[in-house]
C-alpha cells in the first residue's frame, strides 16, 4: 500500500465522536497536579474497555500510578510512543463543553485533548491493521505541571524503560517541527546579614547592606545576561540569565537583614548544567566579597536543554505524516517552553517531537480546542506512526 492510501485509510477510520468523547471523559474528572489518580483510573478503564492491555506502573508516584498501554502492530520494527500529562495546572475546574465545533473545559488544550487525539490515533492503527510492523508505547502520567510538580513520574517511567525509539508530545504547538529546545532551571537567591533589623540612623558604620549586595548579584546576572545574548544559535536564539522578582526591606528608613531575588536561566544543548551551577555560584561569591553581605542560591535545573537532528527519521516521519494529511509541511523551530519531550532527549537520548493541537489558553481558565484540530492530531500521529516504524 502506497502513503496516500494509507492516509485515505486513516482518515475514513477516524472517529470524531469517540475522539471527542475520550476527551470528554478525560476533561471531566478533574486532576489538578499531584492529584490525578482518578483521572488515570478513568484513562486505564477506558482503554482496557477498548480492548488495551493496560499497566499502572507506580514510576515514583505511587499515589497515582501511571497509564501504559503497548499495542504491537507485529514483529520487529521500532516502537513510536505518545507521551502525555493527565494533571492541569492549579486553577479553579471548568467542566467540558462544546460550542461551535469547540471543546472547551479544564485540560482541553494542556493537555487532555491532544492525548485523547494521540488515543485516537492508536485506535485508528489497530482498527485498519495498516501498520505491519513496530508497535505504540501510550504513556499517561500526573506530577507535570510546576511548580506544583517536580516531574518525578516522567523521570521514573523514563528510567524504568517505558521509552519508545522515538516520542510524540501533543502539547500546544502545532506550527513547527520542534527541533531544538533550551534548557531551564529556576535562580532563588538570598542575600543576608548578622544582626537585627535596626534603625538607618542607628546602625554601626560597618553594617552590611543587604540592598547593595542583591543589587551586585543584579548586576552580576545582568553582565552574564549580556554577553550571553552575544551569541545567537539556530532555532533557539539566545541563552539568558533572567530576574523577574526582588524582594528586601520592611519599612523605608530600617537596616534589613535579608533581601531575596529570583529569575530563571535558559541555555542551549551541549552545555554541562554543573558548569552552569558553577558559573551562578561565582557570581553570588562575587557580591558577597565586595559587600560584606551572606549571599546563598539554589540553581534547580527543572529540565536540560535538546536537539534533534534535522535528518532524524522522527522528524522525517512528521513531516510527511504532516504534508500527507493537511497538505503544507512544517517549518524546523524552536520550542520555546520546556515539556517532559526534555527529558526523554536528555536522560536516554531519544528523540521527542512536540506537536499537538492549536489549542488555546493553556494555563488560564478558558482553555479550548477545535476538535477539527483534535482530528488532525490524530491523524498525523496515525500516519506518523506508518513512516516511523515500519522501517529500520
Ligand atoms: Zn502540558
Amino acid at each position: 500500500m502506497d502513503f496516500e492510501d494509507a492516509i485515505s485509510q486513516i482518515r475514513d477510520a477516524v472517529d470524531r465522536q469517540r475522539l471527542v468523547d475520550t476527551a470528554v471523559a478525560l476533561i471531566e474528572v478533574p486532576s489538578h497536579t499531584c492529584e490525578a489518580k482518578e483521572v488515570a483510573d478513568r484513562l486505564s478503564l477506558l482503554l482496557e474497555e477498548d480492548g488495551f492491555a493496560v499497566e499502572r506502573p507506580d514510576a515514583g508516584w505511587p499515589e497515582a500510578p501511571a497509564v501504559v498501554t503497548r499495542w504491537e502492530a507485529g514483529p520487529g520494527g521500532r516502537t513510536l510512543q505518545f507521551d502525555g500529562h493527565l494533571d492541569t495546572v492549579h486553577l479553579p475546574f471548568v467542566a467540558p463543553r462544546i460550542e461551535d465545533g469547540t471543546l472547551y473545559g479544564q485540560g482541553s488544550a494542556d493537555m487532555k485533548g491532544g492525548l485523547a487525539a494521540a488515543i485516537e490515533a492508536l485506535r485508528i492503527l489497530r482498527h485498519t491493521g495498516i501498520l505491519s510492523t513496530g508497535s505504540i508505547l501510550l504513556t499517561a502520567h500526573d506530577h507535570h505541571e510546576a511548580p506544583w510538580g517536580d516531574s518525578r513520574q516522567i523521570h521514573g517511567l523514563i528510567e524504568e524503560g517505558y521509552v519508545g525509539d522515538g516520542v510524540l508530545l501533543p502539547e500546544y504547538l502545532f506550527d513547527r517541527i520542534t527541533v531544538a529546545g533550551r534548557g531551564q532551571a529556576v535562580m532563588e537567591i538570598t542575600v543576608r546579614r548578622e544582626g537585627d533589623r535596626i534603625h538607618e540612623v542607628l546602625r554601626p558604620d560597618d553594617t552590611p547592606d543587604v540592598i547593595e549586595g542583591a543589587a551586585e548579584v543584579i548586576r552580576g546576572l545582568k553582565a552574564l545576561n549580556a554577553e550571553l545574548s552575544k551569541t545567537t544559535h539556530k532555532y533557539v536564539g539566545t541563552e539568558s540569565a533572567f530576574v523577574g522578582q526582588i524582594h528586601g526591606g520592611e519599612i523605608f528608613n530600617q537596616s534589613p537583614v535579608e533581601c531575596k531575588i529570583s529569575g530563571t536561566r535558559r541555555w542551549v544543548s551541549g552545555r554541562d548544567t554543573a558548569e552552569l551551577e558553577g558559573e551562578f555560584s561565582a557570581i553570588l561569591a562575587d557580591a558577597a566579597d565586595r559587600t560584606g553581605t551572606i549571599v546563598d542560591g539554589t540553581f534547580t535545573v527543572v529540565r536540560d536543554a535538546f536537539q534533534v537532528s534535522e535528518e532524524d527519521d522522527l522528524v522525517h516521519a512528521l513531516q510527511s505524516a504532516h504534508t500527507g494529511v493537511t497538505g503544507e509541511s512544517l517549518p524546523f523551530g524552536n520550542k520555546p517552553f520546556v515539556d517532559d519531550g526534555n527529558c526523554f532527549s536528555s536522560m536516554r537520548g531519544i528523540p521527542a517531537l512536540t506537536h499537538g493541537p492549536a489549542a488555546e489558553g493553556a494555563h488560564t481558565s478558558n482553555e479550548r480546542v477545535r476538535i477539527d484540530e483534535l482530528v488532525r492530531v490524530a491523524e498525523v500521529y496515525a500516519a506518523t506512526a506508518i513512516c516511523f516504524c515500519g522501517t529500520r
